[in-house]
């Protein structure tokens, strides 16, 4: 089970608002479990459509569990670019979607399974 703390996916919610209509997008950072911080990727480009990351820009950092982006679309389902990415790196990702709100996110898990994510 995946943790997050309120006041980061507050930060997300806000950063994805700020970005609309383009994507935002960054990394996580968790301790056991608990998501208590966002990394931005130096090198991710905003896109109208989607939010390339540069994994390989990525200093090598233990604590980085995956990623976070936003939808402006709402639709919390991965793109077949989404699920490239997510199996590349990281056992957990994050969509959120308009209108980015405290439940208009889903987690996944690197196959693009939907997996839970409690906000504490
Ligand atoms: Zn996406």
């Amino acid at each position: 089970m995946w943790l997050i703390r309120r006041n980061i996916l507050r930060m997300i919610l806000e950063a994805s608002k700020d970005s609309y209509p383009k994507e935002f997008g960054a990394l996580l950072r968790a301790e056991d479990n608990v998501i208590y911080e966002i990394s931005m990727v130096p090198g991710t480009i905003q896109g109208d459509r989607h939010t390339m990351f540069f994994m390989f820009n990525k200093a090598v950092d233990f604590s980085i569990v995956g990623s976070v982006h936003s939808h402006p679309s709402g639709v919390l389902i991965p793109s077949d670019d989404d699920l490239h990415m997510f199996g590349n790196w990281g056992p957990i990702h994050i969509i959120v979607g308009t209108p980015f709100n405290e439940t208009s996110f889903q987690g996944f898990d690197r196959a693009g399974n939907p997996v839970p994510v409690r906000v504490i």
